[in-house]
């Protein structure tokens, strides 16, 4: 195959924007297709973008605008009751704890000052390659053709059954996720500071941004996934009541924040996308979510998303054709991602405890926790998580990691 010069970029979220820029910067002209009508529709909570995001930000020269436009505060928590999201590297790069909808919004917008076209309302339904062309169709009828296609439609990706028709279904990681903000609701934390509490039956987390409001978010074990029809017929009343019972006993301000919560109440389950044995096929790829997302515990689906946006880019510009290019890519990212993977793994078995698992857990968790946050934060492992850095002017070769 001859180097692409025309990529279509299937996904508006993170990735796409994204590997957007890192084409655009390597000669290839993309156009990005966004199922949802708007940007940034209907993706609620927050998140935290580590350092390794926020450098992968940098390569594509989006950090400030990314970070700046939207930022409600930098740091991250570094005492999470305690437990480091991210850290602070030795350049004073710092993540960042922001609205999941203020950063797409931020690399959306970032994209199209760039001159990159973004579709909104284009919700891939098929693909098909012939004669050196990818041609994509949409729901809406329309059609468009590229070099190569991109998949950066996330976790439920359309694109990836495309690739591999055999390819595993996203895994059900036995929590249930909601989330909501609150403002005028006094509690024992400053501004910019991030809590985790394991509580007796669900975990809770909340962040108080620099303006007082209070996000928060829930995991509720739930070990049967449930089925989608019931799911979406539970309401905010039935969760908050049955929020009101799995913290209840627990110490902290989660029933609180909760029964303040006066908007809507989302619940979605957890899911990951643990090992997808095949990423590309001909001319078409995935990457982020659609081809790794590791649990929402990791805190690092956006910052993999990115790397993977800017390491992909650079394969493109120097390698010939894209089989050698995306090759390499996988060669690159996949011991990184999968490591990253097993340890939110970890995380989300603690998160979903019960019995004399959370008896044995809420023993060691006091003893062992500050061991290992100083082992993240100072050790190898932090350096190797966080600390990760891709430099754009380096050829791309595959031995990098
Ligand atoms: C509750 C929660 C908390 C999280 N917290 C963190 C955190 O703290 N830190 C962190 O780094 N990550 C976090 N994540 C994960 C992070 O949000 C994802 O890893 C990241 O968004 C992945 O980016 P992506 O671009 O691959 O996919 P997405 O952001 O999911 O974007 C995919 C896009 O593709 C579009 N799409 C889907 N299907 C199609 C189609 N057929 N055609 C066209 N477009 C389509 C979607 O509408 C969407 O806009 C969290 C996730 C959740 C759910």
């Amino acid at each position: 195959m001859t180097d692409p010069r025309t990529a279509l970029v299937v996904g508006g979220g993170i990735a796409g924007p994204a590997v957007a820029m890192a084409l655009q910067m390597a000669g290839i002209d993309s156009v990005v297709y966004e199922a949802h009508a708007a940007p940034a529709e209907g993706i609620g909570t927050f998140l935290t973008l580590a350092t390794n995001g926020v450098a992968a930000l940098r390569a594509l020269g989006a950090e400030e605008p990314a970070t700046t436009a939207s930022v409600l505060w930098s740091g991250t928590g570094k005492r999470l009751g305690a437990a480091a999201m991210s850290m602070t590297l030795e350049d004073g790069t710092t993540g960042y704890t922001l609205k999941r909808a203020d950063l797409y919004q931020a690399i959306h917008d970032q994209a199209v000052s760039r001159g990159i076209r973004v579709e909104h309302g284009k919700r891939l339904v098929a693909v098909e390659t012939a004669g050196g062309v990818v041609r994509a169709r949409f729901a809406d009828g329309t059609e468009a053709a590229g070099d190569i296609l991109i998949g950066c439609d996330g976790i439920y990706s359309a694109v990836r059954p495309i690739i591999d028709p055999g390819a595993p279904a996203p895994a059900y990681a036995g929590l249930i996720n909601l989330g909501g903000y609150v403002r005028g609701v006094r509690v024992d934390a400053g501004p910019g500071t991030y809590h985790m509490i394991f509580g007796k039956r669900a975990f809770f987390g909340y962040a108080v941004a620099p303006d007082g409001e209070v996000w928060w978010f829930a995991n509720v074990p739930e070990p049967h996934e449930p089925d989608r029809g019931s799911f979406a017929s539970i309401g905010t009343g039935q969760w908050r009541q049955r929020l009101a019972g799995l913290f209840g006993e627990d110490a902290g301000p989660a029933a609180r924040l909760i029964q303040a919560t006066s908007h809507d109440l989302a619940a979605s389950p957890v899911h990951t996308m643990p090992r997808l044995p095949t990423w590309h096929a001909g001319p078409m790829i995935v990457i982020g979510d659609a081809a790794h997302a590791p649990s929402p515990s990791s805190g690092q689906g956006a910052s993999l998303a990115i790397e993977d946006a800017v390491l992909l880019g650079k394969c493109l510009r120097d390698l010939p054709g894209p089989d050698r290019a995306f090759a390499a890519f996988e060669q690159l990212r996949r011991p990184r991602v999968e490591r990253i993977i097993k340890q939110a793994a970890r995380v989300n078995s603690n998160k979903a405890a019960t019995g004399a698992a959370r008896i044995i857990r809420d023993m060691m968790m006091p003893v062992m926790l500050p061991f290992f946050v100083r082992f993240i934060a100072n050790g190898k492992p932090g350096r190797r998580l966080y600390g990760y850095h891709i430099d754009w002017d380096t050829p791309a070769s595959p031995i990098q990691e």
